[in-house]
């Protein structure tokens, strides 16, 4: 008979991401499970010193005995991506001839042409572009002093590993600052749709964030701006423009 397993509860999981620098202590893929080094039947317990994250394959090859635990523990003292800084890249399976992002309740879609949802200061955050019949998603997001926390290159993911924290859990994908600071969280739908229900960037003194009431603009000094419940579909490349001069028919103006 199967024995129940307890869950390994949240704090422990994220105390041993942040140890092991949020991905396979041995690749750094950003998809991963967390391992129990030692046998689960023998140790019964989810101590956070005996967890540590392998992907996939390398699960695969430790259930198998292609990879010996001692090789497992020298990774999970010396983690890849603590060591590099830097996650092992992601490809995104993204294709097809049309696209939608979603920022917070506003929807914008495109067909076959380039589509930036919101470019702040002349900034493109996040970008779907069609090239050479294929479909790339780009994005950026900056930490507080302005380091590239987490960069989406032509379907590529890859994030620094001194952020708070990282989870990349099924297709959604979080980045926080520090306790309940989200600044970061969005679902990859491939074939061809992203929706971000947060996102926190700070231009100089302008502060834009989006979250589930929609996109927010605060600053300079008292100016306020709300983007609430609109769809969007082509005709333009730049959706929303903010405090820039990059403007083509069809977007918006703010
Ligand atoms: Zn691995």
């Amino acid at each position: 008979m199967a024995e129940d397993r307890p869950p390994i509860k949240d704090p422990v999981k994220r105390r041993v991401r942040q140890r092991c620098g949020f991905g396979c202590v041995i690749c750094g893929s950003p998809l991963y499970t967390y391992e129990h080094m030692y046998d689960w039947a023998v140790t019964k317990s989810h101590a956070e010193e005996e967890l540590t994250l392998l992907c996939n394959q390398h699960q695969q090859e430790r259930t198998n005995k292609l990879l010996p635990r001692e090789v497992v523990l020298q990774a999970n003292k010396k983690p890849i991506n603590v060591v590099t800084g830097v996650s092992e890249p992601y490809s995104f399976h993204f294709s097809g001839s049309e696209c939608e992002l979603v920022l917070g309740n506003n929807v914008f879609r495109s067909q076959g042409a380039r589509l930036v949802p919101l470019l702040v200061g002349g900034e493109e955050t996040l970008v779907f572009d069609f090239r050479r019949g294929n479909l790339l998603l780009s994005a950026q997001v900056r930490d507080r002093d302005g380091n590239v926390a987490l960069l989406i290159e032509d379907n590529e993911l890859l994030y620094a590993t001194d952020s708070w924290d990282i989870e990349f859990v099924g297709r959604e994908l979080t980045l926080r600052n520090a306790p309940r600071k989200l600044r970061f969280q969005a679902s990859f739908e491939p074939p061809s749709r992203v929706v971000v229900s947060r996102l926190d960037l700070q231009y100089g003194d302008v502060h834009a964030f989006v979250d589930a009431r929609g996109i927010h603009v605060r600053g300079p000094g008292q100016r306020t701006r709300d983007v609430s419940n609109v769809v969007m579909h082509g005709g333009f490349e730049y959706a929303i423009v903010l405090d820039s001069h990059m403007f083509k028919a069809g977007g918006m103006l703010l």
